[in-house]
């Protein structure tokens, strides 16, 4: 357990370390990035960060739309050679200006790519959640230890200022002994014919996706391992959105200090809150998780302040993401939210439905530490 406070607080450090001081890699070369599938997310949301990056650059793209993927090029200027599809991905090897391949692909394709990735000799990144089971976790770390290639998850509010804040607060005493943490994370899913509602790609519902933060939160703001959980389903399955996975799962985590972690995960609601009680004040974020914009509301006593962290100049938590795998692979440090990371949420995630479906407390084994 102790060593899960020091993983956190070395959290807090990456921050710092990558906040705005510009920190250039020794051969001052940026490390390229392949971003595997160009959707939403890896398009959308992590490509344009590289412009804020000190020590990463997009360096090639992989995707199954020729067409998206020539354009993506041009725009970034990245030459053809530079341009993969998922058959011709294993070439990837010989492309000396890709360090690191980053799998923004549909959960269940993760495995796949990321032991692909490490066999073609590149670091990985890879999205959340790592995979869809804890045999396909354990796959993926074991390719990357025998290729001698680091893996990090891209668990972004890892980097965010807000829950670094939270995390600070929590661990300096500000709010007395811990006591409860609670936390809800859902959005509404219009769409029946999204990949997110097919279990072949997605592995599950809204705990793959979206409740999965909670998750997260609840490790990293009480800096403990859960030793057992108990959990609750409810889902319309004659709602065409939910004839695969599940709709709503409610999830209790029993901490060894005692903290109790209630958390709600949801397809069918907006929500995006984190809470965490001592028995001196609270820390409070809504919305806490999203790209932008989170709020945290702390105080002792009853008084309590809003409290906005300032980004600083150009950085945001997805460029401190990014940077910080170019300085672990750098300095030989582990990702603070490396591969066994991921495998813990996994377990977790396992547990959490098996408890669902038996109706029962499942008990953990004390989580192993690397
Ligand atoms: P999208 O559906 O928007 O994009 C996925 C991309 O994967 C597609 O555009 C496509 O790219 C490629 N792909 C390959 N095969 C398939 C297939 N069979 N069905 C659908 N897409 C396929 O998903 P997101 O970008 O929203 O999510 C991708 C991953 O990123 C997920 O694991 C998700 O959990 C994670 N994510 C993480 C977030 C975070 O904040 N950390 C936020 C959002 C998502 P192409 O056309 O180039 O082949």
């Amino acid at each position: 357990m102790e060593l899960g406070r020091r993983e956190m607080i070395a959290g807090a450090a990456a921050l710092a370390a990558t906040s705005g001081s510009g920190l250039a890699q020794p051969s001052g070369r940026k490390m390229g990035y392949a971003i595997v599938g160009l959707g939403t997310y890896g398009l959308g949301v992590i490509t344009p960060q590289f412009a804020n990056c000190t020590m990463s650059r997009l360096a090639a793209v992989v995707s199954g739309d020729p067409e998206k993927a020539k354009r993506v090029a041009a725009e970034h200027g990245l030459p053809d050679r530079s341009v993969y599809s998922y058959a011709n991905f294993d070439s990837i090897r010989d492309n000396p200006d890709v360090d690191i391949v980053y799998v923004c692909l549909p959960n269940s394709m993760h495995a796949e790519y990321v032991i692909r990735a490490a066999k073609a000799g590149k670091h990985v990144m890879c999205e959340k959640p790592m995979a869809v089971s804890v045999r396909e976790c354990e796959a993926m770390i074991a390719a990357c230890k025998a290729a001698g290639r680091k893996l990090m998850i891209g668990y972004r509010c890892h980097f965010e200022a807000t829950n670094l804040k939270a995390i600070r607060l929590v661990r300096s005493g500000a709010i007395g002994k811990p006591h409860y943490f609670r936390s809800e994370h859902g959005f509404v899913q219009r769409d029946p014919s999204v990949w997110r509602l097919k279990r072949a790609l997605s592995g599950g519902g809204s705990l793959m996706d979206i409740g999965i933060y909670a998750l997260n939160a609840a490790r990293y703001i009480t800096g403990e391992e859960p030793i057992a959980v108990t959990a609750q389903e409810s889902t319309d399955r004659s709602d065409p959105r939910f004839h695969e996975v599940e709709d709503q799962i409610a999830f209790t985590l029993e901490f060894p200090s005692g903290v109790i972690g209630s958390c709600h995960s949801m397809y069918s609601s907006n929500q995006n809150h984190i809470l965490m009680v001592g028995d001196q004040g609270r820390v409070e974020m809504e919305p806490a998780t999203r790209y932008s914009g989170n709020h945290m509301w702390t105080g002792r006593d009853g008084r309590e302040r809003e409290l906005i962290p300032p980004p600083g100049p150009g950085q945001t938590q997805f460029s401190a993401q990014l940077d910080h795998l170019p300085q672990c692979i750098a300095s030989g440090r582990e990702p603070i939210v490396s591969g066994e990371e991921g495998l813990r949420d996994m377990r977790l995630i396992e547990a959490i439905y098996r408890s669902a479906r038996e109706r029962q407390r499942i008990s953990l084994a004390p989580a192993r530490r690397g």
